[in-house]
């Protein structure tokens, strides 16, 4: 489709982007067209008062003269104003439309455009040139947009064949975006689905994987008690193994399916007003015996009577988390002090170690699930604490952080609300997985 009416038709091409004239170029010649390229309008202007082209293509933003001036000057000059002009832009506003108008364009093709797209349009301004050549009729029209004074020199037949290819172009985003709606659908059925799925899996393997589980920790535990008889010390330092090797699964099962709850949006927030005071000495008296084995110090301070909404299970479980990391990560003799403090719309809890403290490059990475600082990997536990206690705290609306410097101790502290709205940051579930 070469040739019309036996006439060798030349297309100008005038883009900035080599990469991509070479592609436009490419396409063109490969439908029989004779192209000339050029990377700006000034340029472009310069080759078509070389050798007139049958029709510009020509991108707007370009370095020295852009699409729209370069566009005005092939309107402004009677040698080439026949010549038709496809403007390749994003029509992302109005503006562009008006823009292209006052230029003189004939035609808009949105960038990035469609290659079968692109060659009917050609086909189209080709076929229709002589038409609209006869059609021209002389005069201008001003309008104001946008508070902008406008001068439209184009004439009717340009305006109208402006128009239908902007209206195309919408019909087409239109077409693209029901076509983009509907794989939406698709994925969000697959995406119900498999939550669906993850549910049930989470159930069906918190029951599934603790029961045997409890079979070995029972029986291995009674093993070493030696109720089915005594044991050689060999025996049982193996069955010791297999108990503290139970307990690290029954632990991770635990963090994986509570950290895997709670990322579902299942975690269940029962708010109630909490004595601090009890709480901390809760927890402390819990941990104490695990602190008297390495000699370490505990401490607490909190004003009594101080009561924090929260969910009562959790908030121990984020302390003790807290505690017992200190614990675990200071050295024998050590040192660790909770402190609780009202300030003025929160209540701030701080546990301060005397442990190895945490670089500040490890101090983000901590929270991540599974993380580990590596000199302290031999330390029992599962790399998930940190990351529950945050999201727990996060659930409240509270905010969870860490000073530490390596070698100078840590302090991690949270701060909750000292009113939590009525619906925490956590959804509640209506099937909660036991
Ligand atoms: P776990 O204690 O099971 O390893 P956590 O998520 O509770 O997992 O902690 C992640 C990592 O953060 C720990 O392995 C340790 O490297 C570091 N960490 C946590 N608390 C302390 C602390 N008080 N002092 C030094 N390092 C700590």
């Amino acid at each position: 489709m070469s040739t019309y009416e036996d006439e060798k038709v030349i297309i100008l091409i005038a883009e900035d982007s080599p990469t991509q004239a070479e592609e436009l170029k490419f396409l063109l010649e490969e439908n029989g067209y004779r192209v000339a390229a050029a990377p700006n309008g000034r340029e472009a202007l310069a080759s078509a008062r070389k050798e007139a082209p049958t029709l510009i293509i020509s991108d707007v933003v370009m370095p020295e003269m852009d699409g729209f001036e370069f566009c005005r000057e092939i309107k402004a000059d009677k040698a080439l104003q026949t010549i038709p002009v496809l403007l390749l832009t994003s029509l992302a506003s109005p503006n562009d439309v008006i823009q292209g108008l006052e230029s003189g364009a004939d035609f808009f093709l949105r960038k990035p455009y469609d290659e079968r797209h692109l060659l009917s349009r050609i086909d189209y301004v080709l076929s229709n040139r002589t038409l609209q050549a006869g059609a021209r009729a002389r005069g201008e029209l001003e309008i104001v947009f946008a508070g902008q004074r406008h001068s439209i020199r184009s004439e009717r037949q340009q305006i109208l064949d402006l128009l239908i290819s902007t209206y195309e172009e919408a019909v087409r985003i239109n077409e693209e975006l029901i076509e983009a709606n509907k794989e939406l659908e698709v994925q969000n059925r697959e995406i119900e689905r498999s939550s669906r799925f993850k549910d049930e899996f989470l159930s069906t393997m918190s029951h599934e994987l603790r029961t045997p589980l409890n079979a070995v920790l029972g029986f291995s535990e009674l093993l070493a008690d030696s109720v089915y008889g005594p044991l050689s010390d060999r025996q049982r330092k193996y069955v010791e193994k297999i108990h503290n090797a139970g307990l690290h699964l029954l632990r991770l099962i635990n963090d994986v399916l509570d950290l895997s709850r709670i990322e579902a949006g299942y975690l269940n927030i029962v708010l109630a007003s909490v004595a601090l005071d009890a709480l901390v000495n809760d927890v402390l008296s819990l941990l104490k015996p695990l602190a008297d084995k390495k000699g370490i110090t505990l401490s607490a301070s909190c004003p009594v009577g101080l009561v924090v909404h929260a969910d009562p299970t959790r908030l121990q479980q984020i302390l003790t988390n807290l505690v017992g990391n200190a614990i675990k990560f200071t050295p024998d003799g050590g040192q660790v002090d909770v402190a609780v403090h009202r300030q003025e719309e929160s209540i701030r809890t701080e546990v301060r170690d005397t442990g190895p403290g945490i670089p500040a490059a490890e101090q983000k990475l901590i929270f991540e699930s599974f993380y580990r600082a590596g000199q302290l990997r031999d330390r029992e536990g599962t790399g998930l604490g940190l990351a529950i206690a945050k999201k727990l705290v996060e659930a409240h609306r509270g905010e969870f952080g860490l000073e530490s410097e390596a070698g100078k101790g840590s302090c991690f502290y949270f701060s909750l609300p000292v009113e939590i709205p009525s619906q925490p940051a956590a959804t509640m579930s209506a099937n909660p997985i036991q």
